[in-house]
């Protein structure tokens, strides 16, 4: 019997691998690589993304994972205020000018001004009601997040706004892989706080690319991970629990003290066969939205006008954000290099409009509209590849904050882990991955002390042992 079977091998999992190295421990992951959600590829300088890209910083358990791995991290030195609409691109300047300068009705533009001013202030009333408090636990903070503004959606918050208005807000919202529609007014205003203080939330980028810190960490466990292991089903027996799982078209099962379960909701609730009823139910209810990203390698050979840029909002666009994955590699530049990297996302409905159209189709209009808002950088691209998340991320819905309770709740042997958890996404992963490895800590380290005690008993003299 094994110590831990730990179903997943995105960060959430990794993450409890890594805190549980010291025990006997499996890995069952369904895909062909380690990562989930995080997956980045090397290219000389640069890295191509395809996923999450900035990570948080300190006093975090992303800053733990790093510093106990080695991995390092530095500051994305870029703004991710970027704005590229009706032919416009700003790359600087104060937020609060951008309805002066970019090109719209005078009625859009009044609008822009009014509800930028009340999305403005409830940032700050957001900043202070989820900033931690003297002795507070981080579940009783996480909470709080959730709580705030959880009654309505953003739309029904922001309510009727011209066109131009409404697009300009969109891209910042739909990050969350949700339409305004569908996410919490409170989520949408903490998306805000997110983007606009950069430096309190993710602003760390892996030196190397993402998938640099999910392969460290794979590596110090490398022979306890099964690639290819589709977990089936998890039934707990008296003292134990069973993971029966698919490989090579072959059945398995793996009988373990204890089960770090960190897949995605979805997924946990259908193989959590007996997980108890009101757990399975919240997990039912967590909703993800899609993303479609593509990752572009360019090789121009001058300065461009976005190298100082980290992250650009393209409204009315098929993707609703440019990353330039190289901005990180110019902070540490002395002169220019050649060559970039680029990233697109288009989340929620312009994921759902791109999703099953062929790679070809959506890299036809991407490369397009990458042309609008940088122009010449189609001309540049050396290599470009499309990723389909249809599981993008989850989010925050009018009525999430009480599915909270539940889903934290203590548990015997089967413990939850994974960014629905919480509202921080890697930093949510890594943290509920380190608390459900704790969890399973405490259960083995006391299983430990007692078994000793029947081993000890003095086996009778001729009596066979095994
Ligand atoms: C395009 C994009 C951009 C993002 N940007 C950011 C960002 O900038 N910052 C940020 O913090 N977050 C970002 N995120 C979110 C971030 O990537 C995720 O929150 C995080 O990686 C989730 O980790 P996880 O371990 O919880 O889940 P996952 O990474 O989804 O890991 C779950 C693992 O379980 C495996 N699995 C599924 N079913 C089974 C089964 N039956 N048996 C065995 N294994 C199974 C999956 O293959 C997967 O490897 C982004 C996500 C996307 C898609």
């Amino acid at each position: 019997m094994r110590d831990a079977v730990i179903v997943g091998a995105g960060l959430a999992g990794l993450s409890a691998a890594w805190r549980l190295r010291h025990w006997d421990t499996l890995v069952l992951e369904s895909g062909d690589r380690v990562g989930g959600r995080i997956r980045s590829e090397k290219r000389g300088p640069y890295f191509l993304n395809w996923g999450g890209h900035v990570f948080a910083g300190a006093d975090t358990s992303t800053a733990s994972l790093l510093a106990e791995t080695g991995v390092s991290s530095v500051r994305v030195p870029g703004s991710l205020k970027g704005v590229a609409m009706n032919g416009k691109l700003l790359l600087n300047g104060r937020i609060e000018t951008y309805p002066a300068r970019i090109p719209m009705s005078t009625a859009a533009r009044l609008a822009l001004v009014r509800t930028g001013a009340k999305v403005g202030l409830d940032v700050l009333r957001y900043a202070r009601a989820v900033a931690l408090r003297p002795g507070e636990t981080s579940g009783a903070r996480q909470q709080r997040i959730y709580d705030f503004e959880n009654d309505r959606s953003f739309a029904d918050y922001v309510g009727d706004l011209p066109d131009d208005t409404e697009a300009l807000f969109r891209p910042t919202v739909t990050r969350s892989a949700a339409d305004p529609h569908e996410l919490s007014a409170g989520a949408g205003i903490g998306y805000f706080s997110l983007v606009w203080n950069i430096g309190q939330g993710l602003d760390r980028s892996i030196v190397g690319g993402p998938s640099v810190l999910t392969e460290s960490v794979a590596a110090s466990v490398r022979d306890r991970i099964r690639l290819g292991a589709s977990v089936q089903e998890i039934v707990h027996r008296r003292g134990s629990v069973v993971v029966r799982y698919t490989q090579d078209g072959a059945d398995h099962e793996v009988e373990a003290r204890t089960v770090v379960l960190a897949t995605p909701a979805p997924v946990s609730h259908r193989v959590g066969v007996d997980l108890p009823a009101d757990v399975r139910e919240a997990l039912s209810k967590i909703v993800y939205g899609p993303y479609v990203s593509a990752a572009f390698l360019t090789n121009e050979t001058a300065r461009r006008p976005w190298d100082d840029a980290y992250g650009i909002a393209t409204p009315k666009r098929s993707f609703n954000v440019v990353l330039n994955m190289a901005n990180v590699a110019r902070g540490a530049e002395t002169h220019r290099r050649p060559g970039g990297s680029l990233m697109t996302f288009s989340p929620a409905g312009l994921a759902r409009t791109l999703i099953d159209r062929s790679d070809d189709e959506i890299l036809d209009v991407y490369t397009r509209d990458l042309d609008r808002v940088l122009p010449g950088s189609a001309d540049a691209i050396a290599e470009a590849h499309v990723q389909r998340w249809h599981t993008g991320a989850p989010f925050c819905f009018p009525g999430r904050g009480r599915l909270q309770p539940v889903l934290t709740r203590p548990a015997e042997r089967v413990f939850l882990a994974g960014d629905y958890l919480g509202t921080l996404y890697t930093e949510t992963a890594i943290s509920s991955g380190f608390t459900a490895a704790s969890d399973a800590a405490g259960v083995l380290a006391t299983e430990r002390q007692i078994r000793p005690r029947i081993h000890d008993v003095p086996v009778a003299p001729g009596a066979a042992t095994s």
